[in-house]
């Protein structure tokens, strides 16, 4: 087979509790994808711990469709290590990431293909909404923003896993060994062609969001933690202006100590400063423990997820 030819794909779907999807996803994949004559094609599931009947629905798939593919996780690791477990089984020369949840606009992959085969290494998808939930919006809106004054690498806002990517794109990404890769940092910043198509996302099909609010607060310290060091300067800034401040404040106390005619009690302002210095402390403490946590992760070089079955994926 010649891989160099753009007309084999691999189709990457992380999958956890998406039972009343799956099988819609599945058909709508083959209507837009099967006139279009691949040479190759293999759908990945990648169930990540689904503790419904996602599995058994893929299973099922898969024993009528020899291109339907699973990975199936002992237990649920998150989205990201579900997309890149999929990444690192795709084996053809395009590789498309989609969420199982019909979200994003199946009919968009020939807008993709055309693009990749015109010589685009990477066609991202760009979603411009108005008919997300507000908290979902603005939430996402203030971390693309904080992410991106904390680093070199610009995220753009609206850009989720929805995306083409050419072979040797996916061979870069592997050359990236750190544990819990942030997927969606990293890939801007690997160069290559890289070009968005818009579309305006649908409802989520069936199931609920699996993205509670503590999950969004996670994916998003660990996407700002592994992208930037600079939160571990805040420490030396916020050190420096405290330190100024009580320069300025011993110095009134020498001249109160000195001229004063008022005895000071003093008991209100050592209460609020130690509060104050205490809360900062505690929170430069908090931000170097998820760095020194990340290192520690790294250096046990513990596995990303962990396989429990998958069908043969090299046949
Ligand atoms: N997902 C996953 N593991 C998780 C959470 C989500 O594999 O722990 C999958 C989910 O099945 C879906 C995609 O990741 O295919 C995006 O999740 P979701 O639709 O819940 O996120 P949202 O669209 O609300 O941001
Ligand atoms: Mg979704």
């Amino acid at each position: 087979m010649d891989l160099t030819v753009k007309n084999t794909l691999s189709v990457v779907i992380p999958t956890f509790n998406e039972e009343g999807n799956i099988e819609l996803l599945y058909n709508k994949l083959r209507e837009t994808i099967d006139p279009l004559g691949l040479d190759a094609l293999e759908f990945i599931f990648v169930d990540d711990g689904s503790h419904d009947d996602s599995l058994k629905i893929i299973k099922r798939i898969a024993a009528h469709d020899a291109q339907v593919k699973y990975i199936s996780f002992s237990r649920n690791f998150g989205h990201q290590l579900a997309l890149k477990a999929g990444l690192d089984h795709a084996r053809f020369q395009g590789v498309i990431s989609l969420d199982a949840d019909l979200q994003h606009p199946v009919e968009l992959i020939p807008k993709m293909i055309e693009k990749w085969r015109a010589g685009v290494d990477v066609v991202y998808s760009k979603r411009i909404d108005k008919t997300l939930p507000w908290f979902k919006r603005t939430s996402s809106k203030l971390f693309y923003r904080i992410a991106n004054s904390l680093s070199q690498i610009k995220l753009e806002y609206g850009v989720a896993d929805f995306r083409l990517m050419d072979q040797k794109v996916i061979q870069a990404l592997l050359m990236y060994k750190e544990t819990n890769l942030f997927i969606r940092g990293i890939i801007p910043s690997l160069g290559f062609q890289q070009e968005a198509i818009e579309y305006s996302p649908n409802k989520r099909h069936a199931g609920k969001t699996k993205y509670s609010f503590s999950k969004m607060l996670r994916f998003a310290s660990t996407g700002i933690t592994s992208l930037s060091a600079k939160p571990l300067y805040f420490s030396i800034y916020f050190g420096v202006f405290f330190a100024f401040l009580a320069f300025i404040y011993s110095l009134y106390a020498i001249y109160a100590f000195a001229f004063g005619n008022e005895t000071v009690p003093g008991w209100t302002s050592i209460i609020a400063s130690i509060l104050l210095i205490g809360g900062i402390q505690l929170i430069m403490i908090g931000i170097i423990g998820v760095y020194l946590g990340k290192v520690f992760a790294q250096s046990k070089g513990r596995p990303n997820y962990i396989i429990a079955d998958k069908n043969t994926l090299d046949d």
